[in-house]
């Protein structure tokens, strides 16, 4: 496959991704769209053009409109379907190649849009589904020789986040104010997060409404996911230590996190599919599933401090997820529990076993034991005012890349302290 609009070999979104997204064109005009190189191609415009007009089940045209919502409910014979048509119109000998008129009207350059939030997020949960992530932090808040708790190789252990507080790259997330207690302080204070970290993750975003008690076996769970985003789970550590108990994250996760603007969608992440790791114990069957479930997403995490440069903090992998999507959502409706479209469903902390792929500054410093060297000298053990945090994920194989681009955000000083 080769494409009229040309690109570098090293970019995220090669004709092979065909990503989708939500764009303020020209400060003046929001419409869904897709991708490729550097040019964002209007989904709403290319419909009325006649592009799409022999695709069943796409009657309206639902890329006019301020979040794909609308056009993931269509389920996946549709969302395929589309991905695939735009994927032919963008070949070099497509009939749009030489249609000058619709691809002036309906490309633009990076430069001309403004991405936003790619959908309405109806729920967020968050998982805790990285082995390694979770034996550092039992290791380094409870048992070093039993870090693991009891029922965590038998169920994907979550919590339900905050929907209000997702927001899209780039949004500037305030330190947040908090309650903390200080080691060794017999009354709790009140003041900024001294431990602001961020937490390295991917999410996934279901396409369909389903029924209290309607139950998504590890066999359907796919057919229900859209794509996927890169997704900073911004958390205060010294907040959320003193509050955890006994009910779990509350403050000190729910300030905000924040989302990268191109959903990726499963079909485009099917090459770079690889084996789940061994479950042991044998899971129950409710959670077993057939066939490679994870995948081969490489992850980088970037430090930058107010006018300096970034410096490569940490480098993981997505497949190194002990518990896969499907096994997540199996879980998460076994009892019933109905879910939404626009729904979002994150990892967890994706860290490896090397100290180098620890996805978070908790794990990297070891709770502010090692700081963190940067390339201008300056040490960090957590993440300071004006800070900027940048995550990118991509997967590439056999000379196909297809990646998600990036998350970034910038700390501010708590507002009005
Ligand atoms: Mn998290």
């Amino acid at each position: 496959m080769k494409s009229f609009v040309n690109y570098s070999e090293n970019s995220d979104f090669s004709i092979h991704n065909i990503p989708f997204g939500v764009a303020v064109f020209n400060k003046e005009y929001i419409a869904c769209c897709t991708r490729i190189g550097d040019m964002v191609i209007d989904l709403a415009t290319l419909y009325d053009y006649g592009y799409f007009d022999e695709l069943e089940g796409l009657n309206d045209n639902v890329f006019e409109a301020y979040t794909l919502n609308e056009f993931i409910e269509l389920g996946k014979p549709v969302t395929s379907a589309v991905r695939l048509r735009i994927q032919e119109l963008l070949d070099e000998n497509s009939k749009l190649a030489s249609d000058e008129k619709t691809i002036e009207e309906c490309f633009f350059n990076l430069d001309q849009v403004k991405m936003m939030m790619p959908v309405h997020v109806a729920n967020y949960t968050d998982f805790y589904s990285s082995i390694e992530h979770a034996t550092n932090v039992g290791k380094m808040f409870r048992d070093p020789d039993n870090a693991l708790l009891p029922n965590w190789k038998h169920l994907p252990v979550g919590y339900h986040g905050r929907a209000s507080s997702i927001v899209i790259s780039g949004t500037e997330i305030h330190r947040p104010m908090g309650q903390t207690k200080p080691a060794g302080a017999d009354m709790p204070v009140f003041g900024p997060s001294r431990q602001l970290d961020f937490e390295l993750e991917m999410a996934f975003i279901v396409n369909k409404n389903t029924e209290m008690g309607d139950r998504i076996s590890t066999a359907e769970a796919e057919d229900a996911i859209f794509g996927m985003v890169i997704f900073n789970d911004w958390s205060a550590r010294d907040i959320q230590s003193w509050e955890y108990v006994p009910l779990g994250p509350f403050l000190g996760k729910n300030f905000g996190s924040s989302v990268s603007p191109w959903v990726v969608t499963l079909e485009a992440l099917e090459p770079f599919r690889t084996a789940s790791p061994q479950q042991e114990p044998e899971v129950l069957e409710y959670l077993k599933f057939s066939g490679e479930k994870n995948i081969d997403i490489k992850l980088e995490v970037y430090l930058k401090p107010q006018n300096g440069t970034d410096t490569l903090i940490a480098a993981s992998n997505y497949k190194y997820m002990y518990w896969n999507m499907a096994q997540q959502l199996a879980h998460h409706t076994v009892n019933g529990c109905n879910v939404e479209v626009g729904d979002m469903y994150a990892s967890g902390t994706i860290s490896g076993d090397e100290a180098q792929s620890y996805g978070s500054m908790l794990e990297l410093t070891w709770r502010g034991q090692n700081p963190l060297k940067l390339a201008d000298g300056s040490e960090r053990k957590f993440i300071e005012d004006h800070d900027t945090v940048t995550m990118k994920a991509w997967a590439a194989k056999d000379g196909i890349r297809v990646g998600f681009g990036e998350v970034t955000g910038t700390i501010l000083p708590a507002k009005d302290f």
